[in-house]
């Protein structure tokens, strides 16, 4: 083994493009790529809700002993009356088993490790487009990927049709990965009578639902949010949840994620969820405990509570405020394109439709990154920087 014949690898298309911005020395350079939610000023803040249950946590100066693998068993609680519900069948009923993970990303390398050494034979489809680490995710894990369509790029709507039609064509134990809302890259969600017939067509082909939920309360609340998952719950027998509390409550690197197993019956969900614990135990043994105790300390207290969904609330209404800006301000540059359905779209991103040329010159021309694929983070936009970022699409699309 030498280190010396090593290529280097391939620059993440996500994180590779915030390194080259950090690398711009341009003083006006905007940041649209990477998926992190900036306040008005451009900020990525830290949610009072959260100061406080720090200050708490500090104060209470609780152990620093390992956590179980699957992490605190209220941490489990909080999760999974968020995801279905307060007082929801699949709880009471003792058929979801909850892992907390470092992040998203864990939740979905832990789904992937199981599904890779229980159910060698189940391929994951990955609706196209999807989160450029999607692939690389359960690539790592050895498991096979195929995609179902999933953009209508003609009416910047979901493909349903087609995505119901492809589906159809996957063998019986297939697990299918579903956006619960916000879907990245292209801001189209489904609507609740779409999830329910996609939650048949699911249970009639025996696909297995994968759902991952990282805007909880991004799109339209809390509650709403979850509006897919909880008609797929009512559904289907078996089913996988990652979530994520990196964006809702703005703690990207504490690494606060779970991944949830739902049983037929509490019995098989603890036999599936034994060997998820084994995947965990061989991969980083437990999860990190402080992300978790500030979600379980702010969960925990209603007027904390109460104060996270306003502090959410307001990151959803300025996204979906700059959506609008965006349009009108794109209107008034007279582009040769109808931008509306930006402001219909929901969540962090945007499927611009800008060409990877156009996204080049944006970056070399103006400093501003935006993904190759053309996805905009618009929680990225700032009154201060939005006529900049329309003078320049203007600039990209007209010449
Ligand atoms: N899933 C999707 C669709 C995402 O966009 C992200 C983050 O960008 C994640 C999962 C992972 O989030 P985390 O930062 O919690 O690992």
């Amino acid at each position: 083994m030498s280190f010396e014949s090593l290529d280097y690898a391939p620059a993440d298309p996500i994180l590779g493009l915030s390194e080259a911005f950090e690398a711009d020395t341009n003083p006006d350079k905007i940041n649209l790529g990477i998926g992190v939610y900036k306040d008005a000023a451009g900020v990525v803040p830290v949610l009072n809700c959260v100061k406080e249950a720090e200050k708490r946590l500090l104060e209470a100066g609780a152990s620093k002993s390992y956590l179980p693998m699957q992490g605190s068993a209220l941490y489990g609680e909080v999760v999974q009356a968020l995801l279905f519900g307060d007082g929801a069948e699949p709880v009471t009923a003792g058929r979801v088993a909850t892992a907390q993970t470092p992040g998203g990303t864990g939740a979905l390398r832990v789904a992937g490790d199981y599904l890779h050494t229980m159910h060698p034979q189940a391929s994951v489809w990955l609706p196209n487009p999807t989160w450029a680490n999607h692939p690389s995710i359960f690539d790592a894990a050895g498991v096979p990927t195929q995609k179902y369509p999933y953009l209508d790029s003609e009416n910047n709507s979901v493909a349903f049709d087609a995505m119901l039609e492809a589906l159809a064509a996957a063998a019986a134990g297939d697990v299918v990965l579903l956006h619960g809302c916000c879907q990245n890259p292209t801001g189209a969600d489904l609507s609740l009578e779409q999830w329910q017939a996609l939650g048949q067509c699911l249970v009639d082909a025996g696909l297995i639902p994968l759902v991952d939920l990282a805007y909880q309360g991004f799109a339209e609340g809390v509650e709403e949010d979850a509006g897919g998952l909880r008609v797929l719950g009512g559904l289907c027998p078996e089913m996988f949840v990652c979530s994520s509390f990196s964006k809702n409550l703005s703690v990207y690197n504490e690494r606060v994620g779970a991944l949830s197993v739902v049983g037929a019956t509490a019995d098989s969900v603890q036999r599936a969820f034994s060997h998820v614990k084994l995947r965990i135990r061989t991969n980083y043994s437990n999860p990190p405990a402080h992300g978790g105790a500030i979600v379980t300390t702010v969960m925990s207290d209603a007027s904390l509570r109460e104060q996270w969904l306003d502090e959410l609330r307001a990151m959803r209404e300025r996204i979906n405020g700059v959506r609008r800006l965006l349009v009108d301000a794109l209107h008034e540059r007279n582009v040769p394109r109808d931008f509306s359905y930006l402001a219909a779209q929901r969540g962090m991103f945007s499927f611009s439709g800008l060409t990877t040329e156009q996204v080049r010159r944006l970056k070399d021309e103006f400093s501003i990154y935006v993904v190759g694929s053309g996805r905009i983070n618009v929680a990225g936009l700032t009154e201060t920087n939005l006529g900049r970022v329309a003078d320049a699409m203007a600039s990209v699309l007209i010449a």
